[in-house]
């Protein structure tokens, strides 16, 4: 369906009225000082000048304060709350300017020869046909000034048709000329409508569009927030808060290249709970859990330096990684990790290894050459784990990768 704007009635009306001002303000009030201008010429050697002058100062001050007000509505009243007094105002305007001329036909009939009274009506006449350009768009005020101007000089003609030979012929052109100007005014005056509510609509729907695009780049970023938040969750154990498998997958191949090229040595260690299994026969598996925490924690606090890590790959089984760690420290820091975790001195009666939690622990150390892969270490740890777990248990055994290139 396309989308579409209704623009309040209010709106429209206020704009129109802007509209009207604007034109009003220097067009309309110029064609009625120029209007004046040209009367003046015509009647200037029949008529008495002080009068004249008179007439045409009392007015042009009164147009060129109007312009003056409409530019000062225009600056304060923007969209037009004041509209009943601005269009009241609008309206005795015009009005008050229609029988201004109308009274100046009035006057002049008296002075006037045929020709340059006719001139002065035909020039007022004219005054309304421009007019029409700068003061339809609210209606009301172009009829006003119609019916003030040349409806009430037609009326004034046909008064004294028999004063004047062409009275009769101008009460008809008059009143026709007034007429087509009142139904003309009408069909521009929808013009005007259409146009303002059309200007209207379009303003609202690029203002719509351009808080819908805002809107919509918030929920983007939040989507990306969400998406970012997914993947993290994804590669975190829920139960311990180490990596999981995938979080090590994430990390380990650029972990590695870096080690491959700068052939530093790295270490690996793959860890078992020991008797895991009737730790949780005894104690049931909620206190299991605590137990697999409570050691994250120590391996947490062990693979604290950059590039180092603690992962869950699954059940009791956890992952160490050491990058830049040798032979030497490696074995220390397995160790470190079976002291501390035998320190915890958590309870487990029927272990068959210590009458608390002891963990086994496999630890491979090498350089890793460009060709080898973290699976096959993985391997050799778990080799090596295998080894603890038959020699005894809570102890480590330390291999060196065959690959290392270490002397
Ligand atoms: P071993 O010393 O040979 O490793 O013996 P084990 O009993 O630890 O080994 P086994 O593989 O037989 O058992 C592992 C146990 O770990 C079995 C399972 O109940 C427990 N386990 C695995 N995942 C979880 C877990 O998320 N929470 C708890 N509480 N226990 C778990
Ligand atoms: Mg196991
Ligand atoms: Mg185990």
């Amino acid at each position: 369906m396309l989308y579409q704007r209704r623009i309040a009635e209010n709106q429209v009306v206020s704009a129109k009225l802007e509209l009207q001002l604007r034109g009003s303000r220097y067009a309309g009030v110029g064609t009625h000082v120029m209007g004046m201008a040209a009367v003046a010429m015509a009647t200037w050697f029949v008529v008495d000048t002080l009068p004249l002058l008179t007439a045409a100062l009392g007015f042009l001050i009164p147009n060129l304060w109007w312009s003056r007000r409409i530019n000062k509505t225009l600056e304060t009243h923007r969209h037009f709350t004041q509209r009943p007094t601005v269009m009241n105002e609008l309206l005795a305007f015009a009005a008050l300017t229609g029988l201004f001329w109308t009274s100046a036909v009035v006057w002049l009939d008296a002075y006037l020869p045929d020709i340059t009274f006719y001139l002065v009506v035909m020039t007022i006449a004219l005054l309304s046909v421009v007019n029409i350009a700068v003061s339809v768009a609210v209606r009301p005020v172009y009829l006003t000034y119609i019916v003030t101007s040349l409806v009430a000089m037609a009326l004034w003609l046909a008064w004294n048709a028999d004063q004047r030979p062409y009275n009769p012929v101008a009460t008809v052109t008059l009143s026709i000329l007034a007429g087509f100007l009142i139904i003309s005014s009408d069909w521009m005056s929808c013009s005007f409508s259409e146009m303002v509510e059309t200007s209207l609509e379009r303003a609202a729907m690029s203002k719509d569009l351009a808080s819908l695009t805002e809107s919509l780049k918030t929920r983007n970023l939040q989507l990306q927030d969400a998406r970012q938040q997914l993947a993290q969750q994804a590669t975190i154990d829920e139960l311990t808060g180490l990596r999981n498998r995938r979080g090590v997958n994430m990390v380990i191949n650029d972990e590695m290249a870096r080690l491959k090229r700068s052939q530093s040595p790295m270490t690996v260690m793959a860890i078992d709970v020991d008797h895991f299994k009737f730790y949780n026969d005894t104690y049931g598996h909620p206190a299991g859990d605590v137990v697999l925490q409570r050691l994250a924690n120590v391996m947490l606090e062990l693979t604290e330096r950059a590039g180092e890590f603690a992962a869950r790959m699954g059940g009791e089984e956890f992952v160490l990684f050491f990058p830049n760690v040798g032979n030497e420290d490696a074995a220390n820091l397995a160790e470190e990790l079976r002291s501390r975790i035998e320190a915890l001195q958590i309870l487990h009666e029927t272990s068959q290894t210590a009458a608390h939690v002891t963990i086994s622990i496999g630890v491979l150390c090498c350089v890793p050459d460009w060709d080898i892969e973290f699976d096959q270490l993985l391997k050799s740890a778990d080799e090596a784990l295998y080894t603890s777990k038959t020699t005894g248990r809570n102890r480590f055994t330390f291999v060196e990768a065959e690959l290392e290139s270490e002397d």
